[in-house]
């Protein structure tokens, strides 16, 4: 009896191949017209066709990998129609054997089981590589969502970051079924895996869980940069800026550098803040303020509680492990807010405002100029620093700055940083800029 073709629906079918096959299937074998079957001693099922065409459902290999006398290289009709017509083959064999176990391949009941019981040998099954990159994954710090088999949803599944992996036959890796590109045997169903293993060790009858996949040695409060980080900010805090040298700028740089390797890439921006808020006090800004100094230093100090074992929030939230830094989106719509001027000695800095319809996000496009005037104006000289509406002339991806702050960009060229911040590439006619109407939908 195979329990992996049992505990097939014809969605999880469906997932494997597509519903096209599993329609025709299910009316070709409603019409007398399936497969006949045979489940030899290995426990291969075996479906032959009229046209003499034999497809042969081996244990442990999913339909895709399985064989088919036929040419087609995915999974074809033949290998869909016998796994579907082996429910009731199997139903009827048994009760030709006299029965055994009370009707075990009747109604679909959900099976309480857990990817977590997946064993190691198993995983090993899917490869070096596959595992190593797991685990390079774990190394840097996931979040993942755990759904349980429920009555409702019989299917348990990990929502990863980038994709959702589903365990469609209980116990059998071969049906783990990922939405990514390779859709199975990829690292992400290791990784499944393991959250489940997480969760069952921390909750085993939540029916959702939201799990952290980190590396013991990564979880583990020793000293790292973000310690080192945090030193840094209460040494100006408690020194007072005053004193702070311009030595630090090599502190910083060091810092910084190891704080993205880790890829704590919020610690990381509060520490750019807090570099450019020490430059501001050096070069007597009037942007200068000493609430951001304090403010910065308390978010690194915030961010390093939060992140440590047992916190509330998984760590890889509060340290922004799991974002990247600068994302390339390749087709983007924003809606512009409005801008903001700011002035400084000879510095204009320009940030307009855009908003994301799809996500609610609001993104910052800036640029900032200086106009040194030269040390002797010539005679009759207009002021070489350019107000407001001059300002909202100046040119920004093919449109003005004007144009953007008022308009809509549409653009297939934009990098969108971990921070909001949003450049548009210069590519000719990557990006164009369209009057609004203020209709935001
Ligand atoms: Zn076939
Ligand atoms: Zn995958």
């Amino acid at each position: 009896m195979r329990a992996d073709l049992l505990a097939l629906t014809p969605e999880s079918v469906a997932s494997l191949a597509n519903w096209g096959l599993v329609k025709r299937a299910l009316k070709e074998i409603d019409a007398g017209q399936g497969p006949s079957l045979a489940e030899e001693d290995d426990g291969t099922v075996v479906g032959t066709f009229g046209d003499g065409t034999v497809a042969r459902l081996s244990p442990g290999v999913s339909l895709r990998d399985t064989r088919c006398s036929c040419p087609a290289t995915g999974v074809c009709r033949h290998r869909v129609a016998t796994a579907l017509a082996y429910p009731a083959f199997a139903k009827s064999a048994l009760a030709e054997s006299g029965g055994g176990e009370e009707d075990a391949t009747d109604a679909k009941t959900f099976e309480a089981w857990s990817p977590g019981e997946i064993v190691d040998e198993a995983l090993d099954g899917l490869g070096r590589r596959t595992l190593d990159e797991a685990k390079t994954a774990r190394r840097r710090g996931l979040v993942a969502v755990v759904r349980r088999a429920s009555a409702d949803e019989p299917t348990p599944s990990a929502e990863l970051p980038s994709c959702t992996v589903r365990f469609l036959v209980p116990r059998d890796l071969a049906y783990a079924r990922c939405d990514c590109r390779l859709a199975q045997g990829c690292s992400h169903v290791v990784l499944a895996v393991w959250a489940f293993r997480e969760a069952d060790a921390r909750d085993a009858s939540a029916s959702e869980l939201t799990v952290e996949l980190r590396d013991a040695g990564a979880r583990a409060d020793e000293h790292g940069p973000l310690d080192d980080a945090v030193g840094l900010a209460r040494h100006l805090v408690v020194d007072g800026v005053t004193h702070a040298r311009e030595a630090l700028s090599q502190r910083f740089e060091r810092l910084r550098r190891a704080l993205a390797s880790e890829g704590h890439v919020w610690p990381e921006d509060a520490l750019e803040d807090l570099e450019r808020a020490l430059a501001r006090y050096r070069s007597r800004s009037a942007r200068y303020r000493a609430e951001d100094v304090l403010a910065i230093a308390a978010e690194l100090e915030a961010r390093r509680r939060a992140s440590r074992r047992d916190a509330a929030l998984p760590a890889a939230h509060v340290l922004g492990t799991g974002e990247k830094h600068e994302t390339a989106l390749d087709h983007l719509r924003l809606v512009g807010l409005g801008a903001r001027v700011e002035v400084e000695g000879p510095v204009r800095r320009v940030e307009v405002f855009l908003g994301e319809p799809d996500t609610g996000a609001v993104l910052v496009c800036s640029k900032e100029w200086s106009f040194e005037a030269p040390a002797t104006p010539p005679i009759g000289a207009v002021d070489p620093v350019p107000d407001g509406p001059a300002l909202a002339r100046r040119k920004i991806a093919g449109a003005t700055f004007g144009q953007l702050a008022a308009g809509q960009v549409v653009s297939r060229a934009a990098k969108r940083r971990a921070n909001r911040a949003i450049t548009f590439g210069s590519a000719h006619g990557s990006t164009s800029v369209v009057p609004q109407t203020g209709d935001w939908d």
